[in-house]
């Protein structure tokens, strides 16, 4: 058994070339093979967000604090809030973030396939965010 204390690991601030804006990951679950799961504690200053991105096992976002938008490619930008829990299905193209004027805080689980839990593709536009479509 391991016990990672609270303080023990620095927080990692998200790559520029796959999220938009200020976000910040603390990692809590990285375990070693055999195991896959990934969770990951992630947070968003407002207007922030992912990328467009994929996972080849699918993700759970259990949202902590706060106000945010995720969207499925083709659909509406949608509001999540604290305590909502959103499945996004496997190779669905899609983003997730804090919405235009707040903060939100979200935990993402995932599984890794052959070590890789997520598919980097292209930013989210101003425009895609306001709901503007493409
Ligand atoms: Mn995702």
């Amino acid at each position: 058994m391991d016990i990672h204390p609270c303080g023990s690991a620095p927080s990692r601030r998200a790559k520029a070339e796959w999220f938009t804006g200020t976000v910040w990951q603390d990692p809590i679950v990285e375990a070693p093979a055999p195991a896959r799961v990934r969770a990951t504690t992630v947070r968003f200053e407002p207007g922030a967000r992912t990328n467009w991105h994929t996972h080849p096992l699918g993700q759970t976002l259990y949202i902590v604090s706060g106000t945010g938008q995720v969207q499925t490619w083709g659909g509406p930008v949608r509001e999540v809030r604290a305590g909502d829990v959103v499945w996004i299905p496997p190779h669905e193209k899609h983003w997730h973030g804090a919405g235009p004027a707040t903060t939100m805080v979200h935990v993402a689980i995932h599984e890794a396939l052959d070590g890789k839990h997520v598919d980097w593709l292209e930013p989210v536009t101003d425009a895609q965010y306001q709901g503007g479509g493409r």
